[in-house]
């Protein structure tokens, strides 16, 4: 080869190469840990304001599960957790109160999915309380492949010589800064690809006081330690090019009137919200109030996460961001010959064609697999079908999957 023509092959390779490489994205989700919706509006949030104007969204979202029927979930911290970090509800993650004695993890964490799909990209907690990563996430345990955290920062509430307990929570107040603190400095050295950063103290002044200034005072304590996490955040986009999401989300509201408490099923309990700083929502986001489960789905999507056709079946969440068909679907069995389902439809003018799937087993519960059949194809606009389907004689349980070409709903039928 010339020397001019090699000059010129090199000029391509660097264009072609500037052109494949879009930027790293990176993303961090942050808890703030029992803000109800209507308080967080009367709050002083200059820093989620921020992240509103910079380019974001405030949306609506709820825990909770589905009222009434078997995935109802409680109102209470940990299974806010295990919902966001799963994308399931409480039927499948197991976790039904803050002593998460047995979470089931073949329900994957959206770290374990990162590590599998990216087995070099960097993860990190940043918590107010240990567990998060010792038994929600199951850092090292067989169950979860022996994840590892390339980052974290917490543990210090059981640290009691340098952090005594007293009873207005000031010492969560403090390890809440240093959470924080530690999370802006690794965001900002290390840039970890997928983190986690759990802040508490608003929790425990609502439990305190209620709807109270004090209350109100947390929130805008909490809202300058996201702002410093934040500020990390938009200087490694400007220093190193990378894309962010951040997310700023909590895990359940309080009761009614008083603000006290939670676990329950009021609409003040289980409405809750999410800070991002993305504002090109799909339009499930943006018409339609949005669920603790769809965080999963989100983050993983913008990380462009390949989550297993398995995994996929049992999520109960779809991404805020990312195109979507359809949500909400239900199944029952009418006379034991057909399949009733219906779903609510995304754009009701588009012909999308979809596929019906049923498992009359349940494996993948103990971590086994479910053998999947196709029993119909439909048009999502439709927003309903009726299947006719043999059944096997002693049915104890069918599982129902729509299978769309963005996305996938499930249902249980329990006999
Ligand atoms: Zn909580």
């Amino acid at each position: 080869m010339n020397k001019k023509l090699g000059f010129v092959c090199l000029l391509w390779a660097i264009v072609l190469i500037s052109f494949a490489q879009a930027p790293a994205k990176k993303a961090i989700y942050i808890i703030m840990d029992g803000i109800p919706t209507d308080i967080i509006h009367r709050a002083s949030t200059p820093n989620l304001d921020r992240i509103i104007r910079d380019g974001g969204v405030f949306l609506n979202s709820h825990v909770g599960g589905i009222r009434g029927d078997y995935r109802e979930t409680p109102t209470i911290s940990a299974n806010g957790y295990a919902i966001l970090v799963t994308g399931t509800w409480a039927n499948k993650n197991n976790v039904w109160d803050n002593s998460l004695t047995a979470p089931n993890y073949n329900y994957p964490s959206m770290f374990k999915l990162y590590k599998d799909a990216y087995p070099d990209g960097k993860i990190g907690i940043f918590s107010t309380w240990l567990d998060n990563r010792t038994k929600l996430l199951g850092e090292g345990l067989p169950q979860t492949g022996g994840i590892k955290f390339d980052y974290h920062f917490d543990g210090l509430e059981v640290d009691t010589k340098n952090y005594p307990h007293d009873s207005k929570s000031n010492y969560i107040k403090r390890i809440d800064a240093e959470v924080a603190m530690a999370a802006a400095k690794c965001v900002y050295k290390d840039g970890p690809d997928l983190s986690w950063g759990y802040l508490q103290y608003t929790d425990d002044v609502g439990h305190h006081h209620g709807d109270s200034p004090e209350l109100f005072n947390s929130i805008t304590f909490q809202d300058a330690l996201v702002g410093l996490i934040y500020d990390s955040v938009k200087q490694r986009e400007e220093e190193f090019g990378e894309e962010w999401l951040i997310v700023a989300v909590t895990d359940h509201g309080r009761t009614p009137i008083t603000a006290r408490h939670h676990g329950g099923q009021s609409d003040n309990e289980r409405n809750t919200w999410m800070v991002m700083n993305k504002k090109d929502i799909n339009q499930y986001a943006l018409n339609y109030r949005t669920a603790g489960v769809d965080l999963l789905p989100t983050i993983c999507g913008f990380l462009d996460v390949d989550i297993p056709a398995e995994t996929q079946y049992e999520l109960d969440g779809i991404s805020v961001l990312k195109e979507v068909d359809a949500f909400g679907l239900k199944a029952s069995l009418n006379g034991g010959k057909f399949l009733e389902l219906s779903w609510d439809v995304i754009d009701k003018e588009k012909d999308i064609q979809a596929e019906v799937l049923e498992s009359f087993t349940n494996n993948i519960k103990e971590g086994g697999k479910d053998p999947y059949q196709k029993i119909a194809d439909v048009n999502v606009k439709e927003g309903k079908a009726s299947i006719p389907v043999k059944l096997p004689k002693n049915l104890g349980f069918l599982k129902v999957v729509l299978k769309t070409p963005n996305n996938t709903l499930n249902y249980w039928i329990q006999k």
